[in-house]
């Protein structure tokens, strides 16, 4: 099989050969895909978890048969404490070592400098930087050098993310972006991680489906949107950090590891 550089290098541009990918893997099974990732990219794959109950589920799979894809995690500086419990417990449970990527103390502090520690609350743009410095620049380094990153996303979380496909050309990152999870409903993730006891954070049980920074992050009402309780001041069409722009929420120019 031939591997993302080489497909790239020999006339074919990523978004024709995500499509390609696409159509090749429609309707695989999330552990096929991560093998067929393993095995396509090599040690040019690296997987970005925010830690949410779809990354948890894709560690187990991946850790329970040893695939050699790394695990990334972007440290915000701001997370919940739960959420660093999480990443200790996932270490020991899986004998893997997360791999953390925080943001530029230099660039936080002129940030904060400029703008104040809770300059999210005072404009969507300011709430984009915050994200660009916390998140963004960190997602950078983190993928440097890859060809392809593997995200927990999944289609029905939010209408920014509906058109979601298990492969597609992540153009902001230049490189693939694959969502093994694209096709799965929250209740599947969650038979998942009760059938195999997958450690996930104690937050989702009080009312968190979906778990940021602890300042933009609110529980939601039963029935709400799962995504209703991230930026909760913000109109939904904007509600993404730019860690995953893809076409929806390009339009409405969204430009967050599934964060
Ligand atoms: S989620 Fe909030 S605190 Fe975290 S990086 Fe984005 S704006 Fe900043």
């Amino acid at each position: 099989m031939a591997t993302a550089a080489t497909s790239v290098e020999s006339g074919r541009p990523g978004p024709e050969k995500a499509a390609a990918w696409q159509r090749e893997l429609a309707g695989s099974a999330p552990e096929a895909v991560l093998a067929w990732a393993a095995q396509t990219f090599g040690d040019r794959v690296v997987f970005g978890s925010s830690l949410g109950a779809e990354d948890q589920v894709l560690v187990h799979m991946i850790a329970t048969v040893k695939l050699q894809i790394p695990v990334f995690t972007l440290d915000t500086g701001r997370l919940f404490a739960e959420s660093y419990d999480l990443m200790a417990q996932t270490e020991e449970r899986y004998g893997i070592r997360l791999q953390v990527f925080c943001p530029d103390a230099a660039e936080v502090e002129a940030l904060v400098a400029e703008h104040g520690p809770n300059l999210f609350r005072k404009s969507v743009a300011l709430r984009r930087l915050c994200c660009e410095v916390r998140k963004i620049h960190p997602l950078r380094r983190a993928l440097a050098g890859k060809a392809a990153w593997i995200c927990g996303l999944r289609a029905d979380q939010s209408m920014t993310r509906s058109s979601l496909q298990v492969v597609e050309w992540d153009a902001a990152n230049g490189l693939f972006k694959i969502s093994p999870l694209a096709g799965w409903t929250d209740a599947a993730v969650w038979s998942f991680v009760r059938t195999h006891q997958v450690p996930c954070n104690p937050l989702h049980e009080r009312g968190y489906p979906s778990i940021g920074c602890a300042c933009c992050t609110r529980a939601v009402a039963p029935g709400e949107d799962v995504r209703a309780g991230r930026w909760s001041w913000e109109t939904p069409e904007k509600k993404e950090c730019g860690l995953h722009a893809h076409a929806a929420a390009s339009a409405a120019r969204s430009a967050c590891v599934s964060g």
